[in-house]
Parts: structure tokens; sequence; C-alpha cells
């Protein structure tokens, strides 16, 4: 048996109903049990076109599947309860994704990727997990998701990014104004890359000669809990920081 976390969300209907009922189709799962489930979290949505105030709760499953199983199982849910998703990071219904499977890291994109690599900065994530699995370590940060939680929850929360100078000081320059405890700082130079472990250090593209600037420094800062590699995004780089900032709890 392993002890699963996951989490849930969503934005359309009654979400409080639809998060009742995964849980009940996860019950009556042969080779599921439903250990606990988290209170219900309100948060503001994050991305350009979510839309409504999103409800997320977390739960804790013992499971003999395995973890390709459980997250069909929990797709083929999401299915079942008539998820609507016709834009990404838009309204859905019902969204579940398998955070933790035991200690095990999987690598195996785009279908699964555990621990879910988004889970140690998202505060709709951490909040509903720490209230039911505070001490359990994340095996790819080795801390526990209280840890991960409380660094993020500084004020104010200091955010390095590391990109293209003149590109990212324009970003904060037009970000800055609307933006209240954070303080933003762009890192042009590896030297300028903080040594000790505090804040948010989020990579976004760079240009080569900057990149060729930080290649040495990339094994010292993969070390770092709070890293954030947003480099292949392609969406736009303000709306990435607006997400981030918005996940983060800012
Ligand atoms: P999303 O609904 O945006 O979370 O993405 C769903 C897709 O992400 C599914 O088709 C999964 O195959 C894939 N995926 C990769 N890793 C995970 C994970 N840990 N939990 C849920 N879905 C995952």
């Amino acid at each position: 048996m392993t002890t699963s976390l996951i989490s849930m969300g969503g934005n359309l209907g009654n979400v409080a109903q639809t998060i009742d009922e995964a849980l009940q189709h996860l019950q009556r799962t042969p080779g599921i049990e439903v250990i606990k489930s988290s209170s219900l979290h309100r948060t503001k949505p994050v991305g350009a076109d979510a839309g409504a105030e999103f409800v997320n709760a977390a739960a804790m499953l013992e499971t003999s599947l395995t973890a390709h199983e459980l997250l069909d199982r929990l797709l083929a849910i999401e299915a079942e309860l008539g998820r609507v998703r016709t834009i990404h990071w838009g309204p859905r219904t019902l969204d579940l994704d398998l955070i933790l499977f035991g200690d095990e890291i999987i690598n195996d994109p785009p279908r699964l990727r555990v621990p879910h690599p988004a889970c140690w900065y998202r505060r709709f994530v951490l909040d509903p997990l720490t209230e039911i699995a505070p001490q359990f370590v994340h095996p790819e940060k080795r801390t526990t998701f209280a840890e991960l939680r409380g660094r993020l929850l500084v004020r104010p929360l200091v955010v390095s990014i590391l990109g293209d100078h003149g590109e990212i000081e324009a970003l904060i320059a037009s970000m800055q104004p609307e933006v209240l405890h954070v303080n933003l700082r762009s890192l042009s130079r590896p030297q300028d890359v903080p040594t000790n472990d505090d804040g948010l250090l989020v990579r976004f593209p760079m240009n080569q000669s900057t990149s060729h600037n930080l290649a040495a420094f990339l094994p010292q800062l993969s070390k770092r809990i709070s890293w954030l590699d947003v480099s292949n995004h392609e969406t736009d780089q303000r709306q990435t920081l607006v997400d981030i900032l918005r996940s983060v709890g800012l």
C-alpha cells in the first residue's frame, strides 16, 4: 500500500459538492481508501482567463494501485464529473492532481510527473495539504510541506528573477506599483544570485550570453529549495509573473 496525496479544485457549479462526489468516487474504487480530506479553501483564480473564485481541497489516500493507475482513475473521475475545459488555466468543474505518491519521484512527462511540479509553490495546493499532511516530506526538495508553505509566508517576500536584465527591469518597474508585500529583484550576473536560500528565485527565458554566464552556477542554483524555472514558458512574461505572485499568495 502506498500513501498518496491529491489536490482538488474547481470554480464552476457547486464545487463543494463536486469535491465531495469525487471523494466518494475514490472511496468506491477498489484499491483506494480515502484516509482524510482537508476543509475547503477559497482562493482567487490564477491565470488571465480563470474566471470565478476557486474552491480547493486536498486528500490523503492509501492505495494498492500504481501511480499511473491512480492518475488514470483521477482523470476518469474528472471526466465523469463533467469537467468542461476549453482554455488552459480556464474555468473548470474539477481538477484532480496527483501531488505525492509515497516517496517516489516519477518523471514521465507529459503524462505523469510526481511530485506534481507546481505543488511546492502554489498556496492553493499547499494550504489544504498542510492541513492534512504538514510533516510529509517533498522527496525532491527534501523538506516538509509545512516548511515549503512557511517560506512563502515571509513578508516582504523577496522574488529574484534571472533573465535578460533590460526586460526584467522594465517588467519590475511596471509591476512594482501594483504588487504589495513583495520585493522584486532582477538578477543578470551570476554574482548577484543570493547565496542564502531565502525568498523565491525564478528563472525567466534569457538570451544566450546571459545564460552562458549563468551556466556555471546552475548546479548550485538547482540545489536551492525555492527555485522555479519558467524559462520554457511561451506565455508573456508579465502574465507569468502575475500568475507566480498570485500562486504564492501575493
Ligand atoms: P492539468 O489538468 O492542467 O493539471 O493537466 C492534466 C494533464 O497533466 C493530464 O493529462 C496528466 O496526464 C498530466 N499530468 C502530469 N503529471 C500529473 C500529476 N502529477 N497529476 C495530474 N496530472 C498530471
